[in-house]
C-alpha cells in the first residue's frame, strides 16, 4: 500500500511541476524500510532510512572520470563494487538541509562537495544510518569531515584511487587531534562503528598524526563497502 502511495505522489509531482523545470526534482517520502546493501547506485533513487527517497541523476562526464572496476585492488570477486557510479544527487536541484536521519542532514555528506563548486554527490543510505546509530550510541555530536568527494577532489586530497569516498559510502569523522584524550574519543567511535556493524573501519594508526611527539588519532574513517 505506501509503494502505491508513492506511486501516486510521484505521479502527482510529475504532473504538476513536469519535467522542464530546471529546479525540479523529486523528493518525497515512503515507507523505505532498512536501507540496502550498500553498493555504488546502480538505480535511479536512494532512499534513506527516515524514508527520505531521493531522485538520482545520470552525469556521464562524471561518471568517465572514475577508475576502471577491474583495476580494484581486490580483484576479479569484487568488481561489483568498484562499478563506477552512474547516478548522482543533484546538489543544485535540491535541498541541502534536507535531513537524513535524526541528527544529520544533506549538506553534512556533500559540504566539501559543494564548497568545491561540484554538483553532483552520491550519499549511501546504509553508511548515513550508520552515522547516526554511531552518534547516538556515543550519545554526543559528531563531526563528518569527509564523505563522498568525486575522483578529481579524491585525487586533490591524497585519497587512494579506489577509495570508498569515491562511491559515497565513506566517512571520516574527525576527531579533535589538539585535544589530550583525542586517543580516547577516537577509540570510543572506533568501538561504536564497529557495534552498529559497519562494513570497514581503517585502523587508528593510520589515521592518526605527530602532535608534539605524541601520536594522536585525528579521524576515523568508516565504510559500507558492500564487502568485509
Ligand atoms: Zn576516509
Amino acid at each position: 500500500m505506501r509503494w502505491c502511495w508513492t506511486f501516486v505522489v510521484l505521479s502527482i509531482a510529475t504532473l504538476a511541476c513536469g519535467r522542464s523545470s530546471l529546479v525540479s526534482v523529486d523528493v518525497f517520502f515512503g515507507d523505505s524500510g532498512a536501507p540496502g546493501p550498500a553498493d555504488p547506485p546502480y538505480t535511479e533513487t536512494v532512499t534513506f532510512a527516515n524514508g527520505l527517497r531521493l531522485a538520482l541523476t545520470e552525469s556521464p562526464e562524471l561518471t568517465l572520470t572514475y577508475p576502471g572496476a577491474s583495476g580494484n585492488p581486490f580483484g576479479a570477486t569484487r568488481t561489483g563494487h568498484y562499478q563506477p557510479v552512474r547516478f548522482f544527487i543533484p546538489l543544485q536541484s535540491i535541498t541541502l538541509s534536507h535531513p537524513l536521519s535524526e541528527n544529520f542532514v544533506l549538506s553534512e555528506f556533500v559540504g566539501p562537495t559543494v564548497e568545491r563548486g561540484g554538483v553532483w554527490a552520491y550519499v549511501d543510505a546504509q553508511i548515513a544510518d550508520h552515522v547516526q546509530r554511531i552518534r547516538s550510541g556515543l550519545g554526543r555530536p559528531v563531526i563528518l569531515s569527509s564523505a563522498f568527494r568525486a575522483p578529481e577532489h579524491n585525487s586533490v586530497v591524497g585519497g587512494a584511487s579506489y577509495s570508498r569516498h569515491l562511491y559515497g559510502d565513506a566517512v571520516d569523522i574527525d576527531v579533535d587531534q589538539s585535544r589530550s584524550d583525542a586517543n580516547t574519543i577516537g577509540q570510543e567511535v572506533f568501538n561504536e562503528a564497529m557495534d552498529v556493524g559497519v562494513d570497514f573501519v581503517l585502523p587508528l594508526i593510520d589515521t592518526s598524526v605527530d602532535v608534539s611527539g605524541q601520536t594522536r588519532v585525528s579521524w576515523v574513517h568508516i565504510d559500507d563497502r558492500g564487502f568485509r
